[in-house]
């Protein structure tokens, strides 16, 4: 590593094969072939493609962060698609280039997708300035997410200057999520049993913009549901000290609210930016996801070393029937590694 300190501040140096070239230079001119191969090759969990697509990513990585990350969350039903569909039609109508993407913590399960059906979002899957990516379907959630939150990096880069990342809301996608955009967005239903579970669930609180759906079918209703929520929220800790999150009724099915809610994104990105929250989240978002990569590659390596292939099994039964303490037997398979790493 360079000892000069000039050298250290600018971006790190990336050298490419000429195929990997022609993808950064592809997904820099906007050609969709050259993102969806390059989408592929991130996607990819063969090891020489690991290491070409960290290469493909460091050299797209100046190109990147010009967007606004949006993540939408909700139940099954809540009008997820809908709403996309509706918000993405809104901001391409405004001059934007939209990018939607999806941590889909089902389909690593099933092997199904929520964006599979692209029939969701006719309208939008054919717009010229709409881009629409399923889920990547194998791994844990983690690797899943890390995938996603690759794929976005390489959309800012063709250009695409709004991402909308969409996850169902169950388990801890949605604090995953949160921990790749700039803000969290949550369609609710205007029935009390959806915000009591929300709230329960602890998703109020990692939620900036909450968006109660279906305000057509019972304005009313949908008028008391955001009054309900706005004052749940009051007794919610938030860690913004430049955005009080807010709730707003909406129809993702006649787009009645849908501008308004895109005017409250700009103006939360806008107090955001202004304050240094954004640099400071993003910073933190990045330095945080080479951990959790970190921590993913160790573990892959640990369960590949053949010593600890041959041990790991034993060991734990040792452990649960109380012939050796966790603490020796984790040491004791962790020195295997350490031994294969002199
Ligand atoms: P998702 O599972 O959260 O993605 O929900 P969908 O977008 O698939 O919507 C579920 C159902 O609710 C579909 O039949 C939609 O047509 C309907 N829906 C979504 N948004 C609205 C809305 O604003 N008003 C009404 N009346 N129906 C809606």
């Amino acid at each position: 590593m360079s000892s000069d300190p000039e050298a250290q501040r600018g971006p790190i140096k990336v050298d490419l094969e000429p195929a990997d070239r022609a993808l950064v230079d592809g997904v820099l001119r906007r050609q969709p072939r050259a993102l969806a191969k390059t989408i592929t090759l991130i996607e990819s969990t063969r090891p020489d493609h690991r290491r070409r697509a960290a290469g493909v990513l460091d050299a797209l990585l100046p190109h990147t962060g010009n967007s606004i990350r949006l993540g939408i969350s909700g139940s099954p039903g809540a009008g997820k698609s809908t709403f996309i569909e509706a918000l993405g039609l809104e901001v391409v109508g405004r001059g934007h280039r939209v990018a939607v993407l999806a941590v889909d913590p089902s389909s690593t399960i099933t092997g199904g997708s929520i964006l599979g059906d692209k029939t969701r979002m006719e309208r939008l899957s054919v717009h010229p300035d709409a881009y629409i990516r399923p889920s990547p379907s194998r791994g844990s959630l983690g690797g899943v997410a890390d995938k996603t939150r690759e794929a976005m990096l390489v959309c800012e880069a063709a250009g695409y200057d709004v991402i909308l990342v969409e996850t169902v809301g169950v388990g801890q996608s949605e604090t995953t999520v949160a921990g790749m955009v700039d803000a969290f967005v949550l369609v609710q239903l205007p029935n009390s049993g959806d915000d009591l579970q929300a709230i329960k669930k602890g998703i109020v609180e990692v939620a900036d913009i909450i968006a109660v759906n279906k305000a057509d079918i019972d304005p009313e209703a949908a008028q008391l549901a955001r009054r309900q929520i706005a004052s749940a929220l009051t007794m919610v800790r938030r860690h913004s000290e430049a955005w009080k999150p807010v709730v707003l009724s909406l129809s993702a099915a006649t787009r009645e609210g849908v501008d308004k809610f895109w005017d409250e994104v700009e103006r939360m990105r806008k107090a955001l930016a202004d304050s240094g929250e954004l640099d400071e989240k993003r910073r933190r978002q990045a330095v945080d996801w080479m951990w959790s990569l970190i921590d993913q590659g160790l573990r892959a390596r640990f369960r590949a070393n053949a010593d600890v292939r041959r041990e790991l099994e034993p060991t734990s039964r040792a452990v649960a029937e109380g012939r050796s303490t966790a603490a020796a037997a984790a040491y004791r398979l962790l020195d295997f590694i350490e031994a294969s790493a002199d």
